[in-house]
């Protein structure tokens, strides 16, 4: 069987013995062996730091987009060998699959254009110069540098590729050498990218590196130079704060982690408009794609009292046309979760938040999966639950099941009451709310924002030309405050902030204009 490799000073390297197993979560296959034993962890980081900063240091902002711009080339190239790794390791359809993918070439290739307009320069100013006296001959200005270290990117597994580059892509541009630690469970397609970036030679010495498994003691050699970006669950997160060495060195840290994401209907919304058929398109959607497996999805959604009737019949007839199964079985739209586990967690989760709430729709022990009658795949239904009083069914507000689980939570239809209850969540990566009324929306955004990170408002003005809320944009932030981690990823520079140190200069103007080329 095929073992996973690592990649660290430069070279492939094989852990000792087997410290895990990865599996294709639909049909129960083993599909390769993963170990770290044995590596250098320190090396690792040394390495990088020795040689990989200092390459990406010397390269001005246009040629580290060009490199970027090459490394979205070659995935592009291996695209459909992705897509299959994604199926049969992730359990993904191939259209979730294609997504990952997509999204990770998207994003550095978005990032290219971005290094490409900066130009030949290694600096990035920010702001204007000021005067700092009476004379101008004393100015200060403020200008973001390289740090001196490495970007520790640790990820979750449902997004092996995206989660990866989207990473990647602000680290390189910033000037820092990468070090990722994908998810062990779908680490074939992060296994797979690297290898496919250094077998096409664009790599400068010591500027990514990977580790496939378990980390082991990375995070006992964090400088205080290293900035480490996580993306897992709050728990994990939390763990990473209190690391002793990331306290006693100053770490940088980054938190993405979960979040009980809302979608709010607007009392104005009539259920015969473009406007609800959007919210029923955007909440099927965010409970089916990847099987509900993103940290973006749909939790709760906020339905004014009137329109739960309707809003339960529509979605039973919506997700009823949508099959679940193993991936590459006819018709199937929907495939399982990533691994065992996953799914004992999720049932687990499930069976907590049952104690407050109701189930409308689906069933966990009785559904169809299409290609696997025997049922040995990670399957859970598409389950629709629904909390009678939003104050009573407190769980809802607290537990995420990773999967294909949303709740209706009827409410009054006001925007105050909508944001009380979106809050009880406290800290979201994204809501959604969907309405046309422009004083609705205007008190809405205004209680809700110190809530969120992302918020999209759907009306029938965009209808046409929504993505779905889930998806996340390089050009738009992604994070969110409280308990989704108090991150801050992607937004064009925004994200490239986060390995760079923000330092004032302050002295005689023109020759720190010289310096800085102004
Ligand atoms: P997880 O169990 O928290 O693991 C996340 C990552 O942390 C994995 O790579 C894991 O490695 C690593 N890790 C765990 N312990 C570590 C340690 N002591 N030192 C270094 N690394 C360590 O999360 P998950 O189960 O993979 O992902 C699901 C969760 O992620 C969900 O809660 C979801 O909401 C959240 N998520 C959030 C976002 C976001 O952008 N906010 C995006 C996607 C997912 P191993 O796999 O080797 O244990």
């Amino acid at each position: 069987m095929q073992k996973l490799k690592n990649y660290v000073c430069g070279s492939w390297i094989e852990g000792e013995g087997i410290q895990g197993t990865l599996l294709n979560p639909a049909t129960g296959e083993e599909l390769a062996h993963v170990s770290t034993a044995g590596i250098d962890f320190e090396a690792a980081l040394s390495f990088a730091r020795e040689h990989g900063g200092p390459a990406l240091r010397a390269m001005t902002f246009a040629e580290r987009g060009a490199l970027l711009k090459s490394m979205a080339s070659v995935i592009h190239e291996h695209r459909e060998e992705l897509i299959a790794i994604g199926v049969k390791n992730a359990g993904n359809t191939r259209g979730d699959a294609k997504f990952d993918i997509d999204g990770s070439f998207g994003t550095l290739a978005r990032y290219a254009s971005i290094g490409k307009k900066l130009g030949d320069t290694r600096f990035w100013l920010d702001g204007e110069a000021q005067d700092m006296g009476q004379s101008s001959r004393m100015q200060g200005r403020h200008v973001f540098v390289p740090r001196k270290g490495v970007a520790v990117l640790i990820n979750a597994y449902n997004f092996p590729a995206w989660g990866m580059m989207e990473k990647a892509a602000c680290a390189i541009l910033a000037g820092v050498p990468v070090l990722a630690k994908p998810a062990t469970l779908t680490c074939m397609m992060a296994e797979r990218i690297v290898e496919i970036i250094i077998e096409a030679g664009i790599m400068p010495k010591g500027t990514f590196s990977l580790i496939s498994g378990s980390a082991g003691d990375l995070l006992d050699h964090l400088g205080f130079q290293d900035c480490v970006a996580f993306t897992g669950s709050a728990q994990t997160g939390s763990m990473m704060r209190s690391h002793p060495r990331v306290l006693a060195k100053g770490v940088r840290i980054g938190v993405e982690a979960d979040s009980l994401n809302c979608a709010i209907l607007g009392a104005d919304v009539d259920v015969d408009s473009e406007t609800y058929d959007l919210f029923v398109r955007d909440v099927v959607t965010d409970i089916t794609q990847k099987a509900g497996q993103k940290c973006t999805a749909i939790r709760r959604v906020l339905v004014p009292k009137e329109k739960l009737a309707n809003l339960k019949e529509r979605l039973a007839s919506e997700l009823s046309r949508i099959k679940m199964g193993v991936p590459d079985t006819e018709g199937v739209r929907m495939g399982p979760l990533s691994g065992p586990k996953q799914l004992l967690e999720a049932r687990e989760k499930l069976d907590q938040l049952l104690t407050c709430t109701e189930r409308v729709i689906g069933d966990p022990d009785d559904f169809v999966a299409l290609g696997d009658p025997e049922k040995v795949g990670a399957f859970m239904p598409s389950i629709v639950l629904e909390a009678k009083d939003a104050d009573a069914a407190d769980k809802v507000h607290k537990i995420e099941v990773f999967g294909p689980v949303t709740t209706l939570i009827p409410f009054d239809g006001s925007a105050k009451e909508a944001a009380r209850i979106a809050g009880l969540g406290e800290g979201g990566l994204v809501a959604t709310f969907y309405s046309d009324d422009r004083a609705f929306a205007a008190e809405l955004i205004e209680e809700i924002g110190p809530f969120q990170g992302r918020l999209v408002w759907g009306s029938k003005r965009s209808a046409g030309a929504a993505p779905s809320p889930g998806t996340v944009f390089p050009d738009f932030i992604h994070g969110g405050p409280g308990r989704a981690g108090d991150g801050e990823e992607l937004g064009g520079m925004r994200g490239v902030a986060f390995y760079c140190q923000r330092l004032a200069i302050q002295g005689y103007g023109p020759l720190i204009d010289r310096v800085f080329k102004v």
